[in-house]
């Protein structure tokens, strides 16, 4: 007997030989999705969804945000980045107390959940937390924390905080929630360590088998800074000392060269593409045309509330979409389909998790979300994966399935309090403008 079975369901599998099953089937028994289809199963489900309306696909994959960031969400707009991370942001953030961030978090995993994300890479601080959050919201998640260390000669590892919570996350959270959260390692950014750090940071990866999470040629002038320290590129400098030898993600490249990213695609390296936040801090336009075109994987991230400011990850493929076609005068450099892959299938194999998620296919997981594409919105729908991604938006999700269970549906939440969410959020705000201590 299955659990689920979704009938009538416009599918988008995001498998190339297959890409859409209309008023089609789709089973889930357990976690794993165990029928996808034309032909209704002959086997009786304990539930079945009638999905007339409705299109049916992988949950979304955000591949790069600092979750609690929500907490800051509209808290400094409309600065240069400069005076928007050294005079607003690393200030608040000095204040922000384990309670604050899980406030932040718990706001952040249902803003995903409610927009169609299942799946993130995340990194912040307090993080053993947030992955408790995760493991108890029901979200997928890839938890790490950024080392930063301005000084090699006193860094010491027994006090780093973020040497002891990837530690903390490997030994207590790796793999929990059959195998829902991971512990990634992370060096925050070329221009935040040093090759001293980078090797302890890649000997912690090896010995807890964890991939790695980096900011990478953001802004031009870290680009332009790192060549005259070092006489290289961010990309060359950290290749050649180990920090791309294991499965990496590297947010943003805004000021990748061509050969940064021959380099990067020999070594595996995944783009995360944060096109709002890079426009928001007008930090510059990563082409994912053209590093697609090198070899390379590119997948879609938010970044952090505070320069987004949202995690509706439709905005992004949207924003890639258009984006690419833009800045290279072809409205062919990256179509609908080729846009939703950065947010499912390449997602997913940025994260290491292909086997696991990103199509809608029999024996992986079953991370699904259904649109209401029933609305004035989105009607006529000539093409579904079209509609998605040029007229649909994370309101239109109606449900929300992670690892088979439901989280959100019909504008019910099934692991959270959503009313307390927003709350205890709009309290911390109160106290974040009016420089009340946070608790
Ligand atoms: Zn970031």
């Amino acid at each position: 007997m299955f659990d689920i079975l979704f009938c009538n369901a416009d599918i988008l599998t995001m498998r190339d030989e297959n890409r859409t099953v209309l008023n089609g089937y789709v089973c889930v028994e357990g976690k794993y999705i165990t029928y996808v289809g034309k032909d209704l199963p002959s086997a009786p489900s304990k539930r079945t969804i009638d999905c007339t309306g409705k299109i049916l696909m992988p949950g979304l994959i955000n591949t790069h945000t600092h979750t609690a960031m929500s907490l800051l969400r509209g808290y400094a707009d409309d600065y240069a980045l400069n005076e928007w991370l050294f005079d607003k942001v690393f200030p608040v953030e000095g204040r922000l107390t384990a309670e604050a961030i899980e406030a932040g978090v718990r706001l952040g995993f249902a803003e995903m959940i409610r927009t169609g994300t299942t799946s993130i890479s995340d990194m912040y601080y307090f993080q053993p937390m947030a992955a408790q959050v995760a493991l108890d919201m029901g979200i997928r998640a890839s938890f790490c924390n950024g080392i930063i260390c301005f000084d090699a000669d006193s860094f010491n590892p027994d006090a780093d905080r973020g040497v002891q919570e990837t530690i903390t996350l490997s030994r207590e959270f790796h793999n929990a929630g059959n195998g829902r959260i991971k512990a990634d390692a992370s060096i925050h950014a070329e221009y935040t360590s040093s090759p001293k750090i980078w090797h302890f940071v890649n000997n912690l990866a090896d010995k807890y088998n964890l991939n790695m999470q980096i900011h990478l040629s953001e802004t031009k002038s870290e680009h332009e800074n790192c060549i005259e320290k070092y006489g290289k590129t961010p990309s060359q400098i950290l290749a050649e000392n180990g920090v791309f030898d294991r499965k990496t993600i590297a947010a943003h490249c805004v000021w990748l060269s061509d050969d940064d990213m021959d380099l990067l695609a020999q070594k595996g390296v995944s783009c995360a593409h944060n096109p709002i936040s890079n426009l928001k801090l007008a930090s510059g336009i990563a082409s994912v045309r053209k590093m697609t075109d090198h070899g390379m994987n590119v997948a879609l991230g938010t970044d952090g509330c505070c320069s987004n400011n949202t995690h509706d990850l439709f905005e992004e493929i949207r924003a890639a979409a258009l984006l690419a076609k833009g800045i290279s005068y072809d409205p062919t450099a990256l179509c609908a389909y080729d846009a939703l892959k950065l947010a499912t299938v390449n997602g997913a194999l940025a994260q290491g998790r292909e086997n696991e998620v990103g199509r809608i296919k029999e024996g992986l997981e079953a991370d699904i979300i259904l649109l209401d594409m029933n609305s004035p919105i989105t009607r006529p729908m000539y093409d579904p994966i079209s509609a998605v991604v040029y007229s649909a938006s994370g309101r239109d999700v109606c449900m929300t399935m992670i690892q088979g269970k439901i989280l959100y549906e019909n504008g019910e939440y099934k692991t959270v309090d959503i009313e307390k969410a927003i709350s205890d959020a709009d309290e911390l705000a109160k106290k974040i403008i009016s420089g009340e201590d946070l608790c």
